[in-house]
């Protein structure tokens, strides 16, 4: 058996991977194009034809809404702002709730808290790690408005369930879907089966255009609220007044045409990046499944995955070694992009001292709200766990997962497995 590399082994990975990189030629014309043209962006904020943005901005919109099959693709200049125009668009007052997962980024949560509204966390699924339907009934409360599902690492959360739950309770229901544009569930797009989703086109992401999102929604309401408030809604309300005036706020959240015309590129590379993590991830499983103490990822039922992130759940305590070991033998075998999941949002420091805008605790201490949801440590005992002990993940993202590469990281695993009682 040979020795483990932080033992002074050999490491089962001598060189390093491919970093990924997407961009082609075909992205280079598309930008040329633009600086030639001397237009890198044609909004105007007043309404008029141009409120809508330039030619690049409007072929990738309906290349997007094409290609997702949805009424409306409109763009924006990243996610976050994606997520901050989607939960302003619904409409909510200030301390209503919106029920999301701790288990994904910041932004997911910070998007509530910019309209003044207070993120509830629910707990997620063990095996999906999407945000748990039963958990979010628990939380309902009188002044519950939405429920906002991350599709995190790749796959749709249980649309299904979700739906139900928001039809019975009358919530509005926003999709994350960040991670998994092109996850199918049902045989929708991930994204669409919200009434606002939509997806990130920045550098790390499935594809690109350096900074960047895309709303996907069939709700023409929502649409035109969601295009006011990318483009300084207050600028047009005087002339063509929209009846309902909450939260038109406007920002300026518009995608220049160069990174539109990148992102139409894009768009049809789609299918062969999604394919090439899923291939990575269908040798992974096949190399990785038969380890002991080690789950590979779980298919949710009618969905399938695109494999942002690799996610494997360990039984730390059925292999009595804890996760921090298996990591650094793993990295020191060069196995890249390791992570330990995500801190949970709930018990970031914005959180557990309930402090967003000023000093005195807005929005919590504000007569609207009125949540007794507590931000404490066990709140989301499953996703706290994952994220402490049992989450390992491998971000397909970072590069070109190619077929020696998926060999030698099972090699790697099945070096460090072999070696478990020495670590
Ligand atoms: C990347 C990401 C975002 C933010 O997207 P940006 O385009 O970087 O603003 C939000 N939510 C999730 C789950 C993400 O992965």
């Amino acid at each position: 058996m040979s020795t483990l590399a932080l033992f002074g082994g050999e490491p089962a990975i001598s060189q390093p991977l491919k970093p990924f990189n997407s961009i082609g030629k075909e992205e280079l014309q598309a930008a040329t194009e633009v600086l030639e043209s001397g237009v890198l962006s044609a909004y105007i904020g007043a309404k008029g034809d141009a409120f809508m943005g330039g030619e690049k901005v409007r072929k990738f919109e309906a290349e997007a809404a094409k290609y997702f099959d949805v009424k409306h693709a409109i763009v924006v200049n990243s996610w976050t702002s994606g997520l901050i125009a989607a939960v302003g668009a619904i409409g909510i007052e200030p301390g209503d709730e919106i029920i999301t997962t701790p288990w994904t980024m910041a932004a997911t949560a910070t998007a509530i808290l910019h309209w003044n509204g207070i993120p509830i966390f629910a707990d997620i699924d063990p095996d999906s790690f999407n945000i748990s339907p039963d958990s979010v009934e628990q939380l309902i409360t009188p002044k519950t408005r939405a429920i906002l599902a991350v599709d995190i690492f790749g796959q749709s959360a249980d649309m299904k369930a979700l739906r139900d739950i928001a039809q019975r309770h009358n919530l509005k229901l926003i999709s994350d879907t960040a991670q998994a544009p092109g996850a199918l569930y049902q045989n929708k797009y991930a994204g669409t089966l919200a009434d606002i989703g939509g997806y990130s086109l920045n550098y790390h992401k499935h594809i690109h255009c350096g900074e960047g999102g895309v709303l996907v929604t069939n709700d023409d309401q929502l649409a035109e609220r969601l295009c006011l408030i990318r483009n300084h809604a207050e600028a047009v309300t005087d002339a063509d007044t929209p009846e309902d005036l909450c939260n038109l706020l406007g920002y300026n959240f518009r995608l220049g045409e160069i990174e539109a015309a990148i992102g139409s590129a894009q768009l049809k590379k789609l299918k062969t990046q999604v394919s090439s993590r899923q291939q990575a991830a269908k040798e992974l499983n096949e190399g990785l499944n038969k380890l002991e103490g080690l789950r590979t990822p779980q298919l949710s039922k009618g969905c399938t995955h695109v494999y942002y992130v690799y996610g494997i759940t360990l039984d730390t305590i059925s292999l009595k070694v804890s996760r921090k070991k298996i990591i650094n033998a793993l990295k020191a075998e060069g196995v890249p992009s390791l992570m330990t999941g995500y801190a949970n949002i709930h018990l970031l420091p914005l959180f557990q001292n309930k402090i967003a805008y000023g000093t005195k605790g807005f929005p919590w201490s504000s007569p609207y709200c009125s949540t007794d949801f507590d931000y404490k440590k066990g709140a989301c005992p499953i996703a706290e766990n994952f994220h402490h002990n049992d989450f390992l993940g491998i971000s397909l993202c970072m590069f070109e997962f190619e077929h020696k590469d998926t060999q030698n990281i099972i090699k790697a695993f099945k070096k460090v497995w072999d070696n478990l009682d020495k670590l």
